[in-house]
């Protein structure tokens, strides 16, 4: 399958494995993870980021409920939200989530968006896991055409060491593990390079310890609400 199934396998899988009741996507785009993952049962809230309200707005529709859904309701009940903002600030909307996904966002932040996005996503939001994947720069030899990025937009592609530094890093400074995997197989012979994509798994070490320090949250929205449901 193309990589980018690959990837939204892999939250499957583990939303399959540790079913969470609460998942936000972080840079969801066009909110298609997001999509396969409201047929999970064990959801009842989903949340959708992004800095691009068109994109994510493109294909919302798709997360309403089908007519199904109003013949024979079901016991569960899914909150649907949909924010317009940044992963740079934090709004009290990302708060109580099991798990966080941000799937191929951190190579398109800049600089400044980066250097705040650990305090924003482990800090501040803080859930129980976050799954984080980016290309491993690595693999891009194997990759035809590619010469510096594999997209114009990405502004960086590291290297197994630079992103498992970077995770470390992040995990030591707010109370998390990682452990490191990744989709995409290099081809035989050509172990060596690692996966296509690698993907960063945080799980919180000391999870409800009480109420965490919410209040010196801010309870201020920074987020514009694009869309809910039910409404
Ligand atoms: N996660 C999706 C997937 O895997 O198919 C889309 C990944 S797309 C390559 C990166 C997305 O991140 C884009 O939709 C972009 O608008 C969004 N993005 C970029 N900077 C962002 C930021 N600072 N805050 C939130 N989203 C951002």
């Amino acid at each position: 399958p193309p990589l980018y199934k690959q990837r939204y396998q892999f939250v499957k899988d583990l939303v399959g494995k540790y079913k969470p009741k609460k998942v936000a996507d972080l840079g969801c785009a066009d909110c298609t993870l997001l999509w396969m993952l409201k047929f999970y049962n064990c959801i009842e809230v989903l949340a959708g980021l992004d800095i691009c309200a068109s994109v994510m707005k493109e294909k919302m529709h798709r997360l309403y409920p089908l007519p199904a859904d109003y013949l024979q309701p079901s016991e569960r009940s899914l909150t649907v939200t949909l924010h317009h903002g940044s992963v740079a600030h934090e709004d009290p909307c990302m708060l109580g989530f099991d798990l966080v996904t941000c799937i191929e966002l951190i190579e398109h932040l800049e600089e400044s968006e980066l250097e705040k996005f650990p305090e924003v996503v482990f800090g501040f939001m803080a859930p129980t896991m976050v799954v984080i994947s980016t290309p491993n720069s690595e693999f891009n030899p194997l990759l035809p055409g590619v010469t510096v990025f594999r997209h114009q937009d990405h502004k960086f592609e590291w290297d197994r060491a630079q992103f498992q530094s970077w995770a470390l890093d992040a995990a030591k400074r707010y109370g998390y593990s990682v452990e490191f995997t990744g989709v995409g197989n290099p081809p035989t012979g050509m172990e060596d390079v690692g996966f296509c994509t690698q993907i960063a798994v945080f799980v919180k070490k000391y999870p409800q310890t009480s109420e965490p320090a919410q209040s010196k949250k801010p309870t201020e929205a920074a987020y514009k609400t694009v869309t809910v449901y039910p409404s």
